[in-house]
Formats: structure tokens, sequence, C-alpha cells
């Protein structure tokens, strides 16, 4: 028999109160309940939505990687409310990982730290280190401290594509292959946590986030670094530390990001395509000139990174269901600030088939 399509409950805590109104605090029990039992909860964070489940119970994580359809050599973010929490999960804990946590938690930034005995294998890919992060996210933490046990939750979506930064995301994506979707309104960022290796020094940036190499340097109080031999685009190099696959974030349709997007477009719609084009530039004569075709969507996308990143993945779902030929976006910025969107947007373009000449090897 098919398994039916999960529950969405709203869940709200309007800024002014103390508590979360009792309907949400229902939903965050049976969200508990499941949790407890085993089970698979979709939440959402202040990032991206979350497909959260028992951390420290290794068949409950086991069914993460099976309705993501996570290949098994990837390793999860475990979630917590506080940094105590944290501490009793971290073998040790290193100065870096001590100041980002006292200083940037709850944020968008994950460290990672030698994993403590409590850490089941699969949690960890099997490595000697764990991701931990605390959410800025109120309602995320309330139900952490409700479970009163850590919260693995890598995105709420099937491996591969694009993250969910709504609850609507979640439903399409990963459907009655979960068991509950507590719906908290749409992410505030956007884009997945930075990850930060602390383990290394001086400590070094895994994945570009929202929270700045910058803002990193100032916590710590020396360089964070980008890690040897990565370049600057996930396309550029494969990365080859543990866990760091060179996967997609990709639409389903096709996407392109070429250096003149204008005539790729005019070309594209030559040749009879329907194109959707995310760009910087909406009220440019490029774009102008084109925008009365019939088999163009323009999407005009915004200048600041950090508004950008809160559409990013929103925009992609949106035109997903367009049935477009392609997405063209235009190229962002190559400055430090643009980083983690270079990165995503890097994953999401179509790559050439393997063999093919300028596929990666
Ligand atoms: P996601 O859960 O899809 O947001 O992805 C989690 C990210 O954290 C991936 O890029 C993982 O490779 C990374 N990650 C999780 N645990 C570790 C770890 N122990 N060492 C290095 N990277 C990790
Ligand atoms: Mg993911």
């Amino acid at each position: 028999m098919a398994r039916p399509l999960p529950d969405i409950l709203k869940i709200q805590w309007p800024p002014a109160a103390d508590r979360p109104p009792a309907d949400t605090e229902a939903a965050l029990d049976r969200a508990v309940g499941i949790l407890r039992a085993g089970g698979l909860v979709a939440i959402p964070t202040e990032t991206v939505y979350g497909l959260a489940a028992d951390a420290l119970d290794a068949d409950a994580v086991a069914g993460i990687f099976r309705a993501k359809g996570r290949p098994a050599t990837n390793p999860l973010i475990v979630h917590v409310s506080d940094v105590p929490m944290a501490r009793g999960l971290a073998g040790s804990w290193p100065a870096a990982a001590d100041a980002i946590a006292a200083r940037l938690w709850p944020g968008p930034v994950t460290v990672v730290v030698p994993r403590g005995p409590s850490i089941p294998d699969i949690v960890t890919a099997g490595g000697p280190t764990v991701a931990l992060r605390c959410p800025d996210h109120r309602l995320a933490r309330r139900l952490i401290e409700k479970v009163g046990r850590p919260l693995a939750a890598p995105s709420a979506n099937r491996s591969e594509a694009v993250s969910p930064t709504t609850a609507a995301h979640v439903l399409t994506s990963l459907g009655s292959r979960i068991d509950l979707i507590l719906d908290g309104g749409p992410c505030g960022h956007g884009i997945e946590s930075t990850v930060v290796e602390c383990t290394a020094d001086p400590p070094r940036i895994l994945r570009p986030g929202p929270m700045s190499r910058r803002h990193l340097e100032e916590v710590v109080g020396g360089p964070v670094v980008w890690p040897e031999g990565v370049a600057a685009d996930a396309s550029e190099t494969p990365l080859r530390s543990p866990g760091l696959h060179a996967k997609h974030y990709a639409p389903r349709t096709p996407l392109d990001m070429p250096a003149d997007p204008a005539a790729h477009v005019a070309g594209l719609l030559d040749s009879g395509a329907r194109v959707g084009w995310m760009t910087r530039a909406a009220d440019g004569m490029q774009v102008r000139r084109l925008a009365g075709a019939r088999e163009l969507v323009i999407v005009p996308m915004p200048d600041a990174p950090a508004d950008y990143a809160r559409l990013l993945y929103a925009t992609l779902h949106a035109l997903d269901q367009r049935e477009l030929a392609r997405i063209v976006v235009d190229p962002v910025p190559d400055t430090e600030e643009w980083r983690a969107l270079r990165d995503r947007l890097a994953r999401a373009v179509t790559r050439p088939p393997p063999g093919s000449p300028g596929a990666p090897t």
C-alpha cells in the first residue's frame, strides 16, 4: 500500500510572546512523538528546511539517508539547542569552535569537531569528526529541547536537488517518504550554513555560506582559510575532503550561466526554446529588448547577496514548475561576499555529460 502524504502543521511564535501558542505547542509535541519513535520530521530553520531524525538513533538516521537517496559517504550536520549540548557530543572542543559557538550561535555556521562516543557512525559517515550547529530559529530549538536529544538534519530534499526554503518545496521533493512537515513559513537566509573545520589550524571553511570569512576571523581572532586547492567555484575542482561531494544542488530544468546571458537567451529564443532568465539587470537595455518575447520568463534578481540568497532556491523551484527548456542566470560578481552564491550556482549549472568535451573528470 502506498504511504500517505505527511501532514503539514503550521507553527509560529510571535516575537512578543514568551512561549508559542497552544496549537504550535501541540504540533511540536506531535513531532516529538514521531522523532522519539525513530521517524522523520521536516523542520524550518533560518537557513533551509531540514529533514530531522534523532541523531543518537542510528536506525532513525538511516531513514534520512533512505528518504533523501543520500550516499552513505556524505555525513550529516547535528543540530543542538545550546552550547552545552554541543560540547556533550564532541570528543574535544577546539578553541575555534568555542569562540564560534559562544559568539555566533545560534546562527548559520556549523563547526566540525572531534566526535564523542555517543555519535553513531552513520552520522559522520564513519569519520572521526562531527558537524554541529545551533540554529537561529526559536521553534527549531524548542523542538530540540522538547525531544531532549540532538537532531541530525540535512536539507529536506532528495539528494542533489535544490534545497527547500518552504514547506511546499519539502512536500514536492520528499512527499510520502517522510512522516510530518512543520511549516514555519519561508526561511530567513535561504542558503545552507557556513561549515568550518575547527580541527584544522588555522580553521578552514569547508562550505561557504551566510557567515562570511571576515566575520569568522574577527570572532576566532586569527586567520580562517579556504581549503588549499579548492577553487571559488565548485565546478572547477571536485572537492576531495571527506563528505564534500562535488554534488549538484540542481533544478530539473537545465541551467546555464553564460558570460553573455543576453546573447545566450536570444540564441535560445531563436531556436524556439522556452526560456527563464534570472537577471540582476532587469531594467537594462538588453533585457528590455528581449522582454516582449512570448517564450521568455524574466525573473528580476536582487543586487544584494543576502537578498539574492533568500530568493535563489525559491526562484529555481518556481521556474522548475514552468515547463521551460532552459533557465539562464547572469553570472554573479567574483567577490568574497558572493562566494557562497557562486558556489551554489556553480553546483546548479548543467554540466556536459561525462566523456564529452569540457566534462569534469
Ligand atoms: P547538508 O546536510 O545537505 O546541508 O550538508 C551537510 C554538509 O556538511 C555537507 O557538505 C557535509 O559534507 C558537511 N559535513 C557534515 N559532517 C561533516 C564532517 N564530519 N566533516 C566534514 N564535513 C561535514
Ligand atoms: Mg543538502
